[in-house]
């Protein structure tokens, strides 16, 4: 996501800008499983640029949504005092929120409490609103920046995991110290190698290693799983804003939301690890997860549960984001350590990074043709009327694939054929949504399967579920003579 919103903010300019990621599309980091918040930012201590950035890409936020057509709702967010200590903790809240230059906040009593949720827990005995926060869909955005910054002139390079940086001269020869201004030369884990003037490190929760291809040890990222319940878009109206409890040490506590598309979001946990690919989800997590959202509601009906999964937050050595030019190496950025809020921040990261490279000597000069719309077709959010001219001039809009989420053929091939089209099966789903309902693809994955095959023009069998080598078809279970 911060890779992805640089990227779009670099199409402005009249630049050579390469994306770089190591898995086969973007949107498989932290920025695909979160919570999908976007932060009103009344908890970052005030000075740090934890608040700074959630302010300032909290206001972005309409806009870019509304411009990339990505889902996005700002449905205001409740933080509630489970009991009286918690009352001068949403003090604090309010006070911290006013020096961070949040609008609108107002510490409201039980009762109005009552009016606005009624299904939480009655013993809540005050909140903080906060009207400014939304919610967005979290890959979504991601897909929209990375294909937008593919219209605007940029290239993106899938499978290229940065295996080793040089810094090198005009000539090519090495230079020894990084310090020196001169080029940088990329190394892939696929043998090709890419040469620039400037890098920027996005790299999420292995900003750390990346940092240190170049430069010298200074930070390190380490995991912290969050997990959580999706439950059907029959509980999504059990609360309309996002329901915080206050924030602990280990962060802002279990909160019970409606996402963007109708669901209900429960979670997360926070567990420390270290290893940074472990996404799985356990019965403790899940279970502590399910216990601690009765303290805001009991009326969550969990046996509604469709699917369950893990993120793994980059928490950095320090308490801040790291957003800097490397002091040890010229010409590089790094925008580390982005935890929470950083999916709220990350347009306004991305604004900042643009100052950075200018500081370092980035010349930019306006790219008059820059396009700041990207439309999407959603057949199901359409009326009537648009739906039956939409039919008639491509019949595939006609033909429904996903049935739980009413996806049709039209939007999948589109999401295919975009700029940045999907290739897998999730890829396509986290485009277009088939295989997001109750029934989690049972039905409609094999047709999506079919159209993925026809229109990339490869065999079934080639075609991965997520990430590379997450096959989803091995061979054939009888053959024609087996009959
Ligand atoms: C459980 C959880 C809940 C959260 N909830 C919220 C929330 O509600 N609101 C909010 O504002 N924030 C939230 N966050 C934080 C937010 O999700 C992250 O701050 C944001 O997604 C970070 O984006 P990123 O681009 O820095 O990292 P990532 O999305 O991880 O992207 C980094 C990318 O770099 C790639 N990469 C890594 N190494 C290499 C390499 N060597 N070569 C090439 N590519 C490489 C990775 O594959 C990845 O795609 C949450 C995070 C988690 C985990």
């Amino acid at each position: 996501m911060v890779g992805s919103a640089l990227f779009y903010e670099l199409g402005k300019y009249n630049l050579k800008t390469a994306l770089i990621e190591k898995e086969n599309d973007v949107a498989l980091g932290s920025s695909r499983a979160n919570s999908a918040i976007v932060y009103a930012g009344y908890d970052p201590p005030n000075g740090t640029m934890l608040a700074r950035f959630n302010v300032e890409g909290n206001r972005l936020y309409p806009k870019l949504c509304e411009e990339l057509s990505v889902p996005y709702r700002q449905n205001g967010s409740l933080i509630v005092a489970l009991c009286e200590e918690d009352l001068s903790q949403l003090r604090f809240l309010y006070e911290n929120g006013v020096k961070n230059g949040v609008e609108g906040l107002e510490i409201i009593d039980s009762a109005a409490v009552r009016q606005l949720e009624p299904n939480l827990q009655p013993s809540i005995c005050g909140a903080l609103l906060a009207p400014t926060g939304g919610i967005v869909g979290s890959y979504e955005f991601t897909t929209a920046l990375a294909e937008s910054g593919v219209i605007n002139g940029g290239e993106v390079f899938l499978n290229s995991e940065v295996i080793k940086i040089e810094k090198i001269a005009e000539d090519g020869s090495p230079l020894q110290d990084s310090k020196r201004e001169g080029f940088f030369r990329l190394f892939f884990s696929n043998g090709s190698s890419l040469t620039s003037r400037f890098i920027v490190n996005a790299a999420g929760i292995y900003s750390d290693s990346v940092q240190r291809l170049i430069g010298k040890e200074r930070f390190s990222v380490t995991p912290r799983k969050g997990e959580y319940y999706i439950l059907d878009k029959r509980q999504g109206n059990l609360v309309d804003r996002t329901i915080f409890m206050c924030p602990s040490k280990l962060g802002k506590g279990v909160l019970i939301s409606p996402t963007v598309h109708g669901n209900l979001l429960v979670g997360p946990d926070a567990q420390d690890g270290d290893d940074k690919e472990d996404f799985s989800t356990s019965r403790k997590g899940l279970d502590f997860v399910r216990k601690t959202s009765t303290l805001l509601s009991d009326k969550v009906d969990f046996r509604d549960s469709i699917r369950n999964f893990a993120g793994l937050r980059a928490l950095p050595s320090g308490k801040d984001f790291i957003i800097e030019l490397d002091p040890d190496v010229s010409g590089m950025v790094n925008l580390a350590g982005i935890k929470s809020p950083g999916l709220t921040s990350s347009p306004a990261i991305a604004k900042y990074a643009v100052e950075l490279l200018a500081n370092a000597g980035l010349e930019l000069k306006e790219n008059s043709n820059f396009n700041p719309y990207r439309k999407q077709i959603r057949f199901a959010e359409l009326s009537a009327e648009e739906k039956a001219a939409l039919v008639a001039q491509d019949p595939r809009f006609g033909r429904v694939i996903c049935r739980c989420e009413q996806v049709t053929e039209g939007e999948i091939v589109e999401s295919i054929r975009r700029p940045l089209g999907a290739t897998t099966l999730d890829g396509v789903k986290r485009r277009c949504r088939p295989g997001s309902g109750r029934c989690q693809g049972g039905f409609c994955g094999p047709r999506v399967l079919e159209i993925l095959s026809r229109e990339l023009g490869v065999e079934r069998e080639s075609i991965a579920k997520d990430k590379s080598g997450s096959r989803v078809l091995f061979g054939k279970t009888k053959e024609p003579s087996d009959r």
